[in-house]
Protein backbone atom coordinates (compact mmCIF):
# COMPACT_ATOMS: atom_id res chain seq x y z
CA UNK A 1 0.00 0.00 0.00
CA UNK A 2 1.21 3.65 -1.14
CA UNK A 3 0.21 6.88 0.04
CA UNK A 4 -0.05 9.59 -2.27
CA UNK A 5 2.96 11.38 -1.79
CA UNK A 6 4.87 7.87 -2.89
CA UNK A 7 3.51 7.59 -6.27
CA UNK A 8 6.06 7.32 -9.17
CA UNK A 9 5.78 8.56 -12.63
CA UNK A 10 6.79 7.32 -15.88
CA UNK A 11 5.56 10.07 -18.13
CA UNK A 12 6.02 8.19 -21.74
CA UNK A 13 3.38 9.94 -23.46
CA UNK A 14 4.88 13.68 -22.54
CA UNK A 15 8.07 12.69 -23.54
CA UNK A 16 6.78 12.29 -27.22
CA UNK A 17 7.83 16.18 -27.29
CA UNK A 18 5.67 19.00 -28.16
CA UNK A 19 4.07 17.51 -31.72
CA UNK A 20 2.14 15.71 -29.17
CA UNK A 21 0.92 17.49 -26.70
CA UNK A 22 1.43 20.97 -24.60
CA UNK A 23 2.12 21.85 -20.95
CA UNK A 24 -0.66 23.24 -19.24
CA UNK A 25 -0.69 23.65 -15.23
CA UNK A 26 -4.09 22.21 -13.79
CA UNK A 27 -6.19 25.59 -12.72
CA UNK A 28 -8.22 25.09 -9.79
CA UNK A 29 -11.26 24.71 -8.37
CA UNK A 30 -13.08 26.75 -5.45
CA UNK A 31 -13.55 24.90 -2.07
CA UNK A 32 -13.26 21.31 -3.21
CA UNK A 33 -15.32 18.72 -1.80
CA UNK A 34 -14.38 14.96 -2.18
CA UNK A 35 -17.98 13.85 -3.87
CA UNK A 36 -17.38 9.88 -4.71
CA UNK A 37 -14.49 7.71 -4.55
CA UNK A 38 -13.73 4.28 -5.79
CA UNK A 39 -11.68 1.74 -3.90
CA UNK A 40 -10.78 -0.29 -6.36
CA UNK A 41 -9.57 2.32 -8.63
CA UNK A 42 -7.04 3.15 -5.88
CA UNK A 43 -6.15 -0.45 -5.82
CA UNK A 44 -4.89 -0.04 -9.37
CA UNK A 45 -2.33 2.34 -8.09
CA UNK A 46 -1.62 0.55 -4.66
CA UNK A 47 -2.95 3.46 -3.02
CA UNK A 48 -4.65 2.79 0.49
CA UNK A 49 -8.56 3.40 0.41
CA UNK A 50 -7.74 5.61 3.70
CA UNK A 51 -5.94 8.31 1.61
CA UNK A 52 -9.27 9.70 -0.08
CA UNK A 53 -9.93 11.44 3.51
CA UNK A 54 -6.78 13.56 3.31
CA UNK A 55 -6.86 16.76 2.75
CA UNK A 56 -4.17 16.17 0.62
CA UNK A 57 -6.30 14.02 -1.91
CA UNK A 58 -8.74 17.21 -2.02
CA UNK A 59 -6.49 19.02 -3.51
CA UNK A 60 -4.49 16.96 -5.45
CA UNK A 61 -7.78 16.34 -7.45
CA UNK A 62 -9.18 19.30 -7.23
CA UNK A 63 -6.18 21.12 -9.03
CA UNK A 64 -4.54 22.71 -5.68
CA UNK A 65 -1.30 20.75 -5.92
CA UNK A 66 1.03 18.52 -8.13
CA UNK A 67 3.30 15.78 -7.76
CA UNK A 68 7.19 17.09 -8.52
CA UNK A 69 7.06 14.10 -10.70
CA UNK A 70 3.83 14.83 -12.57
CA UNK A 71 4.25 16.72 -16.06
CA UNK A 72 0.86 17.53 -16.81
CA UNK A 73 -0.05 17.52 -20.37
CA UNK A 74 -3.05 18.60 -23.07
CA UNK A 75 -3.26 16.16 -25.98
CA UNK A 76 -3.78 17.32 -29.52
CA UNK A 77 -5.97 15.13 -31.84
CA UNK A 78 -8.67 15.56 -34.04
CA UNK A 79 -11.34 13.06 -35.80
CA UNK A 80 -14.88 12.68 -36.90
CA UNK A 81 -18.14 14.49 -35.34
CA UNK A 82 -21.26 12.84 -36.71
CA UNK A 83 -19.35 11.61 -39.76
CA UNK A 84 -17.41 15.05 -40.99
CA UNK A 85 -13.73 15.43 -39.57
CA UNK A 86 -12.72 18.49 -37.42
CA UNK A 87 -9.34 18.97 -37.66
CA UNK A 88 -8.51 20.53 -34.76
CA UNK A 89 -9.79 18.57 -31.45
CA UNK A 90 -7.16 17.86 -28.30
CA UNK A 91 -7.77 17.91 -24.87
CA UNK A 92 -10.16 21.16 -24.49
CA UNK A 93 -10.57 20.40 -20.26
CA UNK A 94 -8.62 18.06 -19.62
CA UNK A 95 -5.06 17.09 -18.53
CA UNK A 96 -3.02 14.20 -18.79
CA UNK A 97 -1.00 14.57 -14.93
CA UNK A 98 1.05 11.91 -15.74
CA UNK A 99 1.66 8.28 -15.77
CA UNK A 100 1.63 6.59 -12.64
CA UNK A 101 3.15 2.83 -12.06
CA UNK A 102 2.44 0.72 -10.00
CA UNK A 103 3.86 -2.51 -8.43
CA UNK A 104 2.83 -4.43 -10.79
CA UNK A 105 4.99 -2.41 -13.37
CA UNK A 106 1.51 -1.01 -15.09
CA UNK A 107 1.01 2.47 -16.02
CA UNK A 108 -1.79 4.15 -15.49
CA UNK A 109 -2.79 7.56 -17.39
CA UNK A 110 -3.69 9.80 -14.42
CA UNK A 111 -6.38 12.22 -16.27
CA UNK A 112 -7.95 15.34 -14.54
CA UNK A 113 -11.28 16.18 -16.40
CA UNK A 114 -12.61 19.77 -15.74
CA UNK A 115 -8.84 20.97 -15.38
CA UNK A 116 -9.74 23.96 -17.26
CA UNK A 117 -8.29 26.05 -20.62
CA UNK A 118 -5.76 24.46 -22.88
CA UNK A 119 -4.82 25.58 -26.39
CA UNK A 120 -7.63 23.27 -27.37
CA UNK A 121 -10.40 24.96 -25.58
CA UNK A 122 -11.82 26.36 -28.68
CA UNK A 123 -14.52 28.08 -27.19
CA UNK A 124 -15.45 26.16 -23.73
CA UNK A 125 -14.36 27.09 -20.18
CA UNK A 126 -12.53 24.36 -19.56
CA UNK A 127 -14.60 22.94 -16.76
CA UNK A 128 -16.76 19.95 -16.20
CA UNK A 129 -20.04 20.68 -14.36
CA UNK A 130 -21.23 17.76 -11.42
CA UNK A 131 -23.94 16.12 -12.96
CA UNK A 132 -21.31 15.09 -16.00
CA UNK A 133 -18.35 14.19 -13.94
CA UNK A 134 -21.21 12.13 -11.59
CA UNK A 135 -22.46 9.98 -14.66
CA UNK A 136 -18.95 9.51 -16.12
CA UNK A 137 -17.80 8.17 -12.51
CA UNK A 138 -20.58 5.88 -12.23
CA UNK A 139 -20.68 4.57 -14.98
CA UNK A 140 -16.86 3.83 -15.36
CA UNK A 141 -16.72 1.77 -12.69
CA UNK A 142 -20.10 0.15 -12.99
CA UNK A 143 -19.18 -0.96 -16.97
CA UNK A 144 -15.86 -2.15 -15.14
CA UNK A 145 -18.08 -4.31 -12.80
CA UNK A 146 -19.99 -5.63 -15.53
CA UNK A 147 -16.90 -7.51 -17.25
CA UNK A 148 -17.41 -4.37 -20.41
CA UNK A 149 -13.54 -2.67 -20.82
CA UNK A 150 -13.91 0.69 -19.83
CA UNK A 151 -11.18 3.77 -18.60
CA UNK A 152 -11.77 3.72 -15.16
CA UNK A 153 -12.60 6.41 -12.24
CA UNK A 154 -10.78 7.42 -9.06
CA UNK A 155 -12.67 10.21 -7.69
CA UNK A 156 -15.19 13.11 -8.10
CA UNK A 157 -14.53 16.32 -6.60
CA UNK A 158 -16.79 19.24 -6.60
CA UNK A 159 -16.34 22.90 -5.93
CA UNK A 160 -18.11 26.40 -5.50
CA UNK A 161 -16.98 27.78 -8.76
CA UNK A 162 -19.34 28.58 -10.87
CA UNK A 163 -20.37 27.12 -14.44
CA UNK A 164 -22.49 28.67 -17.10
CA UNK A 165 -24.18 26.20 -18.70
CA UNK A 166 -27.74 26.05 -19.56
CA UNK A 167 -28.05 27.31 -16.09
CA UNK A 168 -25.63 28.30 -13.31
CA UNK A 169 -23.60 24.87 -12.43
CA UNK A 170 -20.85 24.46 -10.07
CA UNK A 171 -17.50 23.03 -11.67
CA UNK A 172 -16.56 19.90 -10.46
CA UNK A 173 -13.32 17.78 -11.81
CA UNK A 174 -12.79 14.11 -12.70
CA UNK A 175 -9.75 11.55 -12.18
CA UNK A 176 -9.89 9.66 -15.04
CA UNK A 177 -7.60 6.29 -15.19
CA UNK A 178 -6.69 4.17 -18.51
CA UNK A 179 -3.77 3.02 -19.40
CA UNK A 180 -3.60 5.02 -22.57
CA UNK A 181 -5.84 7.75 -23.86
CA UNK A 182 -4.59 7.45 -27.23
CA UNK A 183 -7.77 7.74 -29.37
CA UNK A 184 -8.41 7.13 -33.24
CA UNK A 185 -8.15 10.96 -33.32
CA UNK A 186 -4.93 10.87 -32.69
CA UNK A 187 -3.48 8.91 -35.69
CA UNK A 188 -6.11 10.67 -38.03
CA UNK A 189 -4.39 14.09 -36.76
CA UNK A 190 -1.25 13.46 -37.97
CA UNK A 191 -2.36 12.05 -41.33
CA UNK A 192 -4.48 15.06 -42.21
CA UNK A 193 -1.66 17.77 -41.57
CA UNK A 194 0.43 15.49 -43.32
CA UNK A 195 2.76 14.94 -40.34
CA UNK A 196 4.01 11.46 -41.25
CA UNK A 197 6.93 11.06 -39.19
CA UNK A 198 5.06 11.73 -35.99
CA UNK A 199 2.43 9.59 -37.27
CA UNK A 200 5.20 6.75 -37.19
CA UNK A 201 6.59 7.96 -33.80
CA UNK A 202 2.81 7.61 -32.05
CA UNK A 203 2.82 4.17 -33.95
CA UNK A 204 5.89 3.01 -32.49
CA UNK A 205 4.47 4.61 -29.14
CA UNK A 206 1.42 2.45 -28.87
CA UNK A 207 3.28 -0.92 -30.39
CA UNK A 208 5.92 -0.28 -27.59
CA UNK A 209 4.22 0.54 -24.94
CA UNK A 210 0.63 -1.61 -24.98
CA UNK A 211 1.17 -4.01 -27.92
CA UNK A 212 4.58 -5.16 -27.92
CA UNK A 213 3.81 -9.09 -29.26
CA UNK A 214 2.94 -7.10 -32.20
CA UNK A 215 6.50 -5.88 -32.62
CA UNK A 216 7.62 -9.73 -33.29
CA UNK A 217 5.33 -9.50 -35.80
CA UNK A 218 6.08 -9.36 -39.95
CA UNK A 219 4.25 -6.09 -40.37
CA UNK A 220 4.32 -4.23 -36.78
CA UNK A 221 1.63 -1.47 -37.70
CA UNK A 222 -0.65 -4.06 -39.42
CA UNK A 223 -0.77 -6.16 -36.53
CA UNK A 224 -1.52 -2.82 -34.68
CA UNK A 225 -4.47 -2.30 -36.65
CA UNK A 226 -5.64 -6.49 -36.34
CA UNK A 227 -5.54 -5.52 -32.71
CA UNK A 228 -7.17 -2.68 -32.43
CA UNK A 229 -9.98 -4.22 -34.59
CA UNK A 230 -10.28 -6.98 -32.57
CA UNK A 231 -10.34 -5.17 -29.30
CA UNK A 232 -13.02 -2.84 -30.22
CA UNK A 233 -15.61 -5.71 -32.04
CA UNK A 234 -15.39 -7.17 -28.46
CA UNK A 235 -15.88 -4.04 -27.03
CA UNK A 236 -18.82 -3.65 -28.90
CA UNK A 237 -20.22 -6.87 -28.77
CA UNK A 238 -20.94 -6.29 -24.87
CA UNK A 239 -22.59 -2.89 -25.22
CA UNK A 240 -24.47 -4.77 -28.00
CA UNK A 241 -25.05 -7.97 -25.42
CA UNK A 242 -25.53 -5.92 -22.16
CA UNK A 243 -27.86 -2.90 -24.07
CA UNK A 244 -25.37 0.29 -23.51
CA UNK A 245 -25.85 3.07 -25.91
CA UNK A 246 -22.67 5.41 -25.57
CA UNK A 247 -24.43 8.36 -27.55
CA UNK A 248 -21.43 9.72 -28.98
CA UNK A 249 -19.24 7.62 -30.97
CA UNK A 250 -17.20 10.65 -32.75
CA UNK A 251 -13.58 8.32 -33.71
CA UNK A 252 -11.75 10.81 -31.41
CA UNK A 253 -14.40 9.02 -28.57
CA UNK A 254 -12.58 5.64 -29.62
CA UNK A 255 -10.20 4.09 -27.66
CA UNK A 256 -7.08 2.34 -29.45
CA UNK A 257 -7.04 0.02 -26.52
CA UNK A 258 -11.16 -0.71 -26.84
CA UNK A 259 -11.91 0.51 -23.73
CA UNK A 260 -15.33 2.52 -23.28
CA UNK A 261 -14.06 6.01 -23.40
CA UNK A 262 -15.46 9.57 -23.08
CA UNK A 263 -18.91 9.29 -21.45
CA UNK A 264 -21.26 11.60 -22.27
CA UNK A 265 -24.97 11.06 -22.87
CA UNK A 266 -24.93 7.35 -22.32
CA UNK A 267 -27.66 5.26 -21.45
CA UNK A 268 -28.85 1.18 -20.73
CA UNK A 269 -31.89 0.41 -22.06
CA UNK A 270 -34.61 0.10 -20.06
CA UNK A 271 -37.06 -0.95 -22.20
CA UNK A 272 -35.50 -3.03 -25.35
CA UNK A 273 -35.53 -0.64 -28.53
CA UNK A 274 -33.01 -1.56 -30.91
CA UNK A 275 -33.54 2.37 -32.33
CA UNK A 276 -32.90 3.93 -29.12
CA UNK A 277 -31.12 7.27 -29.67
CA UNK A 278 -29.77 8.20 -26.10
CA UNK A 279 -28.02 11.68 -27.55
CA UNK A 280 -30.61 14.28 -27.55
CA UNK A 281 -28.45 15.86 -30.10
CA UNK A 282 -28.06 13.30 -32.39
CA UNK A 283 -31.11 14.41 -34.47
CA UNK A 284 -30.95 11.47 -37.24
CA UNK A 285 -29.85 8.58 -34.90
CA UNK A 286 -26.76 8.18 -36.42
CA UNK A 287 -25.66 6.82 -33.17
CA UNK A 288 -28.84 4.87 -32.08
CA UNK A 289 -28.53 1.79 -30.58
CA UNK A 290 -28.72 -0.98 -33.06
CA UNK A 291 -26.02 1.84 -35.20
CA UNK A 292 -23.26 1.26 -32.92
CA UNK A 293 -22.22 -2.06 -34.88
CA UNK A 294 -21.80 -0.31 -37.98
CA UNK A 295 -20.84 2.67 -36.57
CA UNK A 296 -17.63 0.97 -35.08
CA UNK A 297 -16.76 -0.34 -38.13
CA UNK A 298 -16.95 3.18 -39.66
CA UNK A 299 -15.03 4.78 -37.12
CA UNK A 300 -12.06 1.26 -37.34
CA UNK A 301 -11.90 2.45 -41.43
CA UNK A 302 -10.84 6.40 -40.47
CA UNK A 303 -8.10 5.06 -38.58
CA UNK A 304 -7.74 2.72 -41.06
CA UNK A 305 -7.24 5.07 -43.14
CA UNK A 306 -5.05 7.20 -40.98
CA UNK A 307 -2.52 4.18 -41.13
CA UNK A 308 -2.55 4.20 -45.28
CA UNK A 309 1.37 6.26 -45.18
CA UNK A 310 2.39 2.80 -42.90
CA UNK A 311 0.31 -0.03 -44.10
CA UNK A 312 -0.53 -1.35 -47.31
CA UNK A 313 -4.29 -0.05 -48.45
CA UNK A 314 -5.64 -3.68 -48.97
CA UNK A 315 -4.33 -5.36 -46.18
CA UNK A 316 -6.02 -2.77 -43.89
CA UNK A 317 -9.43 -3.38 -45.89
CA UNK A 318 -8.70 -7.32 -45.27
CA UNK A 319 -7.98 -6.37 -41.65
CA UNK A 320 -10.69 -4.25 -41.14
CA UNK A 321 -13.61 -6.93 -43.02
CA UNK A 322 -12.67 -8.77 -39.69
CA UNK A 323 -14.84 -6.64 -37.42
CA UNK A 324 -18.42 -8.16 -38.36
CA UNK A 325 -17.41 -11.96 -38.10
CA UNK A 326 -15.49 -11.39 -35.07
CA UNK A 327 -18.09 -9.45 -33.83
CA UNK A 328 -20.92 -11.15 -34.07
CA UNK A 329 -19.05 -14.55 -32.83
CA UNK A 330 -18.47 -12.43 -29.22
CA UNK A 331 -21.88 -11.20 -29.84
CA UNK A 332 -23.09 -14.69 -29.95
CA UNK A 333 -21.27 -15.86 -27.29
CA UNK A 334 -22.51 -13.53 -24.88
CA UNK A 335 -25.75 -13.75 -25.58
CA UNK A 336 -25.67 -17.73 -24.89
CA UNK A 337 -24.32 -16.82 -21.49
CA UNK A 338 -27.08 -14.60 -21.15
CA UNK A 339 -29.82 -17.10 -22.06
CA UNK A 340 -27.87 -19.70 -20.49
CA UNK A 341 -27.60 -22.34 -23.22
CA UNK A 342 -24.25 -24.04 -22.74
CA UNK A 343 -23.49 -25.69 -26.27
CA UNK A 344 -23.68 -23.46 -29.44
CA UNK A 345 -26.14 -24.07 -32.70
CA UNK A 346 -26.80 -22.73 -35.90
CA UNK A 347 -29.67 -21.82 -35.20
CA UNK A 348 -28.55 -19.31 -31.95
CA UNK A 349 -28.56 -16.18 -34.13
CA UNK A 350 -32.03 -16.74 -34.99
CA UNK A 351 -32.90 -17.35 -31.49
CA UNK A 352 -31.77 -13.84 -30.54
CA UNK A 353 -32.43 -12.28 -33.19
CA UNK A 354 -36.56 -13.45 -32.68
CA UNK A 355 -36.56 -12.49 -29.16
CA UNK A 356 -35.26 -9.23 -29.53
CA UNK A 357 -37.91 -9.13 -32.09
CA UNK A 358 -40.46 -9.62 -29.73
CA UNK A 359 -38.88 -7.27 -27.11
CA UNK A 360 -39.30 -4.81 -29.15
CA UNK A 361 -42.54 -2.93 -28.51
CA UNK A 362 -43.79 -4.99 -25.76
CA UNK A 363 -42.28 -2.48 -23.58
CA UNK A 364 -39.95 -5.42 -21.74
CA UNK A 365 -37.45 -4.43 -19.64
CA UNK A 366 -34.44 -5.48 -21.02
CA UNK A 367 -32.10 -6.14 -18.06
CA UNK A 368 -34.74 -7.62 -15.87
CA UNK A 369 -36.31 -10.17 -18.90
CA UNK A 370 -32.83 -12.23 -18.43
CA UNK A 371 -32.23 -12.08 -14.81
CA UNK A 372 -35.37 -13.62 -14.22
CA UNK A 373 -34.87 -15.96 -17.47
CA UNK A 374 -32.43 -18.05 -14.60
CA UNK A 375 -34.42 -17.13 -11.47
CA UNK A 376 -36.58 -20.32 -11.67
CA UNK A 377 -36.19 -23.62 -14.19
CA UNK A 378 -36.51 -22.77 -18.07
CA UNK A 379 -40.40 -24.06 -17.91
CA UNK A 380 -41.78 -21.82 -15.09
CA UNK A 381 -39.24 -19.09 -15.95
CA UNK A 382 -40.63 -18.40 -19.77
CA UNK A 383 -44.39 -18.93 -17.73
CA UNK A 384 -43.80 -15.95 -16.07
CA UNK A 385 -41.91 -13.71 -18.80
CA UNK A 386 -44.84 -14.77 -20.93
CA UNK A 387 -47.46 -12.31 -19.28
CA UNK A 388 -44.92 -8.76 -20.35
CA UNK A 389 -44.98 -9.79 -24.25
CA UNK A 390 -47.64 -8.62 -26.27
CA UNK A 391 -47.42 -11.12 -29.72
CA UNK A 392 -48.23 -13.93 -27.48
CA UNK A 393 -48.26 -16.96 -30.41
CA UNK A 394 -44.90 -15.26 -30.95
CA UNK A 395 -43.44 -15.97 -27.98
CA UNK A 396 -44.87 -19.00 -27.23
CA UNK A 397 -43.06 -19.99 -30.98
CA UNK A 398 -39.96 -18.67 -29.47
CA UNK A 399 -39.98 -20.47 -25.94
CA UNK A 400 -40.73 -23.32 -27.20
CA UNK A 401 -37.78 -23.74 -29.00
CA UNK A 402 -35.73 -22.11 -26.39
CA UNK A 403 -36.80 -25.11 -23.84
CA UNK A 404 -35.23 -27.42 -26.77
CA UNK A 405 -32.06 -25.75 -26.62
CA UNK A 406 -31.74 -25.47 -22.86
CA UNK A 407 -33.09 -29.29 -22.21
CA UNK A 408 -29.23 -30.79 -23.08
CA UNK A 409 -27.66 -28.36 -20.61
CA UNK A 410 -27.10 -31.51 -17.63
CA UNK A 411 -26.81 -29.19 -15.13
CA UNK A 412 -29.76 -28.86 -12.04
CA UNK A 413 -31.45 -25.65 -11.46
CA UNK A 414 -29.41 -24.46 -8.31
CA UNK A 415 -26.33 -24.53 -11.51
CA UNK A 416 -28.52 -23.16 -13.84
CA UNK A 417 -29.58 -19.93 -11.66
CA UNK A 418 -25.77 -19.11 -10.58
CA UNK A 419 -24.25 -19.63 -14.24
CA UNK A 420 -27.08 -17.21 -15.41
CA UNK A 421 -27.11 -14.67 -12.48
CA UNK A 422 -23.41 -14.38 -13.21
CA UNK A 423 -23.92 -13.27 -16.63
CA UNK A 424 -27.11 -11.35 -16.01
CA UNK A 425 -26.70 -8.27 -13.71
CA UNK A 426 -29.48 -7.78 -11.22
CA UNK A 427 -27.96 -3.73 -11.02
CA UNK A 428 -27.80 -1.84 -14.31
CA UNK A 429 -26.84 1.77 -13.95
CA UNK A 430 -30.54 3.29 -15.31
CA UNK A 431 -30.82 6.97 -16.03
CA UNK A 432 -33.11 7.75 -13.55
CA UNK A 433 -31.06 6.34 -10.85
CA UNK A 434 -27.90 8.77 -11.90
CA UNK A 435 -30.66 11.41 -11.75
CA UNK A 436 -31.56 10.87 -8.22
CA UNK A 437 -28.16 11.12 -7.43
CA UNK A 438 -27.18 13.91 -9.24
CA UNK A 439 -30.00 15.92 -7.94
CA UNK A 440 -29.23 14.57 -4.08
CA UNK A 441 -24.82 15.64 -5.21
CA UNK A 442 -26.69 19.27 -6.46
CA UNK A 443 -27.70 19.51 -3.07
CA UNK A 444 -24.67 18.83 -1.39
CA UNK A 445 -25.74 15.77 0.04
CA UNK A 446 -23.30 12.44 -1.22
CA UNK A 447 -24.46 9.64 0.48
CA UNK A 448 -26.70 8.66 -1.90
CA UNK A 449 -23.96 8.63 -4.84
CA UNK A 450 -22.06 6.72 -2.67
CA UNK A 451 -24.59 4.07 -2.05
CA UNK A 452 -25.56 4.07 -6.27
CA UNK A 453 -21.68 3.62 -6.88
CA UNK A 454 -21.49 0.66 -4.21
CA UNK A 455 -24.40 -0.74 -5.47
CA UNK A 456 -23.39 -0.50 -9.05
CA UNK A 457 -20.00 -2.13 -7.93
CA UNK A 458 -21.51 -5.76 -7.77
CA UNK A 459 -24.18 -5.93 -10.24
CA UNK A 460 -24.74 -9.83 -10.15
CA UNK A 461 -24.68 -9.82 -6.37
CA UNK A 462 -28.42 -9.76 -4.86
CA UNK A 463 -27.48 -7.33 -2.19
CA UNK A 464 -30.72 -8.21 0.18
CA UNK A 465 -32.13 -4.59 1.25
CA UNK A 466 -31.34 -2.89 -2.02
CA UNK A 467 -33.64 -4.44 -4.11
CA UNK A 468 -35.22 -0.79 -5.06
CA UNK A 469 -32.45 -0.04 -7.00
CA UNK A 470 -33.40 -2.91 -9.48
CA UNK A 471 -36.20 -1.43 -10.12
CA UNK A 472 -37.49 -0.26 -13.57
CA UNK A 473 -37.88 3.24 -14.11
CA UNK A 474 -40.81 5.80 -13.23
CA UNK A 475 -42.52 7.23 -16.60
CA UNK A 476 -40.41 10.58 -16.04
CA UNK A 477 -37.12 8.63 -16.19
CA UNK A 478 -37.69 7.19 -19.61
CA UNK A 479 -37.72 10.02 -21.17
CA UNK A 480 -34.36 12.16 -19.88
CA UNK A 481 -32.68 14.08 -22.17
CA UNK A 482 -29.59 14.18 -21.94
CA UNK A 483 -26.28 16.17 -24.56
CA UNK A 484 -22.92 16.32 -24.97
CA UNK A 485 -20.73 17.89 -23.69
CA UNK A 486 -21.34 19.51 -20.29
P1 LIG B 1 -16.60 15.61 -25.92
O1 LIG B 1 -17.96 15.87 -26.51
O2 LIG B 1 -16.59 15.69 -24.40
O3 LIG B 1 -16.00 14.35 -26.41
O4 LIG B 1 -15.68 16.82 -26.37
C1 LIG B 1 -15.39 17.14 -27.71
C2 LIG B 1 -14.29 18.18 -27.76
O5 LIG B 1 -14.70 19.40 -27.13
C3 LIG B 1 -13.00 17.78 -27.05
O6 LIG B 1 -11.92 18.33 -27.77
C4 LIG B 1 -13.15 18.42 -25.70
O7 LIG B 1 -11.93 18.64 -25.07
C5 LIG B 1 -13.84 19.73 -26.06
N1 LIG B 1 -14.65 20.24 -24.95
C6 LIG B 1 -15.80 19.74 -24.48
N2 LIG B 1 -16.27 20.49 -23.47
C7 LIG B 1 -15.41 21.51 -23.29
C8 LIG B 1 -15.33 22.63 -22.40
N3 LIG B 1 -16.27 22.86 -21.48
N4 LIG B 1 -14.27 23.46 -22.52
C9 LIG B 1 -13.34 23.25 -23.46
N5 LIG B 1 -13.34 22.23 -24.31
C10 LIG B 1 -14.36 21.36 -24.25
MG1 LIG C 1 -14.40 13.43 -26.49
Amino acid sequence: MKSLADLTFDNRFARLGDAFSTHVLPEPIAEPRVVVVSPAAMALLDLDPREADSEEFAQLFAGHKLWSAAEPRAMVYSGHQFGSYNPRLGDGRGLLLGEAVNEAGQHWDLHLKGAGQTPYSRRGDGRAVLRSSIREFLASEHLHALGIPSSRALCVTASSTPVWREKQERAAMILRLAQSHVRFGHFEYFYYTRQHDQLKQLGEHVLNCHFPACLAQPEPYLAMFREVVERNAELIAHWQAYGFCHGVMNSDNMSILGITFDYGPYAFLDDFDAKHICNHSDDTGRYSFSNQVPIAQWNLAALGQALTPLVEIDALRETLNLFLPLYQAHYLDLMRRRLGVLSSDAGDDALVQRLLQLMQGSAVDYTNFFRELGDSAPAQAVARLREDFTDLAGFDAWAADYLLRSQHDGDDQAQRRTRMHAANPKYILRNYLAQHVIDAAEQGDYAPVRELHQVLSRPFDEQPGFERYAQRPPEWGKHLEISCSS
